[in-house]
């Protein structure tokens, strides 16, 4: 079943998921650090007019990389061409891709931790001299052909920081590590956003929605537009907080932006009493995969204090045992 406060790009929503996306910096609201230094730095690279080095983002699925992206090559006033790793299966794949480029493109990969290592080769001396090496058949009568590339900007994705390969990571100029973001941004991103889709959801509304998105720009957004469903079947031409509250509360988000899968890891964890559980047996027993817990789960609940991550597991933190109203000694008699 889809979650609610899923994380992951759902492909029916990509259309409004366009027409939400902002198109300029002003739009782009919270993570001013790396807005500031990526306006100068833009600044910088026109001023020389060069092409931008190579930026890396970090940060979980929603949080805003890929607008990012698209706000950077709008400022470079260059083509965008979109890709993700899993889509780069051959070397003729990335070659086909990189001899497509011109002169000031930018390249966005997605997901660029899940690159093969042999593509990762090819990759660097793109990355490094603009040159492509190809390899024309193989054993001692292999051949290698040079071709010189535009200069292009590639700009990578991930959510898995420690997943990128160190000499990978060592090519990109510039490194961005995005944040959760702020109820009171959110309550921005969501006003904003509302009124784009000519509902508008007044601040209290605002930042109740917010404070279940779990810091994450496209749960709110997701949220958001199912909220303003329930506000139009009962006519209502904006949100106020009472119809906020009645949709989260019916479409299964609590207080903390947690649904079921979420109470159900911490449960899990509340009843190993004390003792760290592994990845592997969360995954099985919650029958979910281990990506999806590494990436979507559990980051929101290690950044606010509800998980901690230990080399042996992972376990609760005395922030569960309040939020399920226990004290570490009694939570058996709740869970048994
Ligand atoms: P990621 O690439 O990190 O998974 P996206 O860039 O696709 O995330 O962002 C998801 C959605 O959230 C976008 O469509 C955009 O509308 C919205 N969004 C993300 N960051 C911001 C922000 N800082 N301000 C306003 N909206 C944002």
């Amino acid at each position: 079943m889809q979650r609610i406060v899923e994380v992951e790009k759902i492909e029916f929503e990509d259309a409004d998921e366009v027409t939400l996306r902002p198109s300029s910096w002003d739009e782009y609201i919270g993570q001013e650090q790396i807005k500031k230094n990526l306006q100068v730095f833009i600044k910088a690279a026109k001023k020389r007019q060069e092409s931008l080095d190579h930026v890396l983002f970090f940060g979980p699925p929603g949080l805003g990389k890929t607008t990012l992206a698209n706000l950077i090559s709008n400022e470079m006033h260059a083509n965008i061409k979109t890709t993700a790793a899993p889509m780069i299966e051959k070397s003729g794949d990335l070659a086909a891709i990189l001899t497509n480029l011109e002169e000031g493109d930018i390249l966005f990969i997605d997901e660029i931790h899940r690159l093969s290592p042999a593509i990762e080769e090819i990759l660097y001396p793109a990355m490094e001299d603009f040159r492509l090496d190809i390899i024309i058949g193989s054993g001692p009568a292999a051949q290698t052909i040079k071709l010189d590339l535009p200069r292009f900007t590639l700009i990578g994705a991930t959510t898995r920081a420690g997943m990128i390969s160190a000499p990978l990571r060592d090519r990109f100029g510039m490194h961005f590590r995005l944040q959760f973001y702020s109820h009171e941004e959110l309550a921005k991103i969501i006003e904003v956003a509302s009124l784009k889709l000519s509902c508008l959801s007044d601040h209290h509304a605002s930042l109740e929605t917010s404070r279940r998105s779990r810091g994450t720009p496209r749960i709110a957004l997701r949220l958001l537009k199912r909220i303003r469903d329930y506000a139009e079947v009962e006519n209502e031409s904006s949100i106020a907080l009472k119809r906020a509250k009645y949709a989260l509360d019916e479409l299964g988000v609590d207080d903390h932006g947690f649904d079921e899968l979420d109470k159900r890891f911490l449960e899990l964890l509340i009843q190993a009493k004390g003792k760290p559980m592994g990845l592997g047996t969360i995954a099985a027993t919650l029958s979910e995969d281990e990506g999806t817990i590494e990436d979507v789960i559990e980051p929101y609940l290690i950044a606010n204090g509800y998980i901690e991550k230990t080399a042996r597991g992972r376990i609760a933190t005395p922030k569960t045992y309040d939020y399920f109203r226990l004290t570490p000694s009694c939570e058996q008699t709740l869970f048994e």
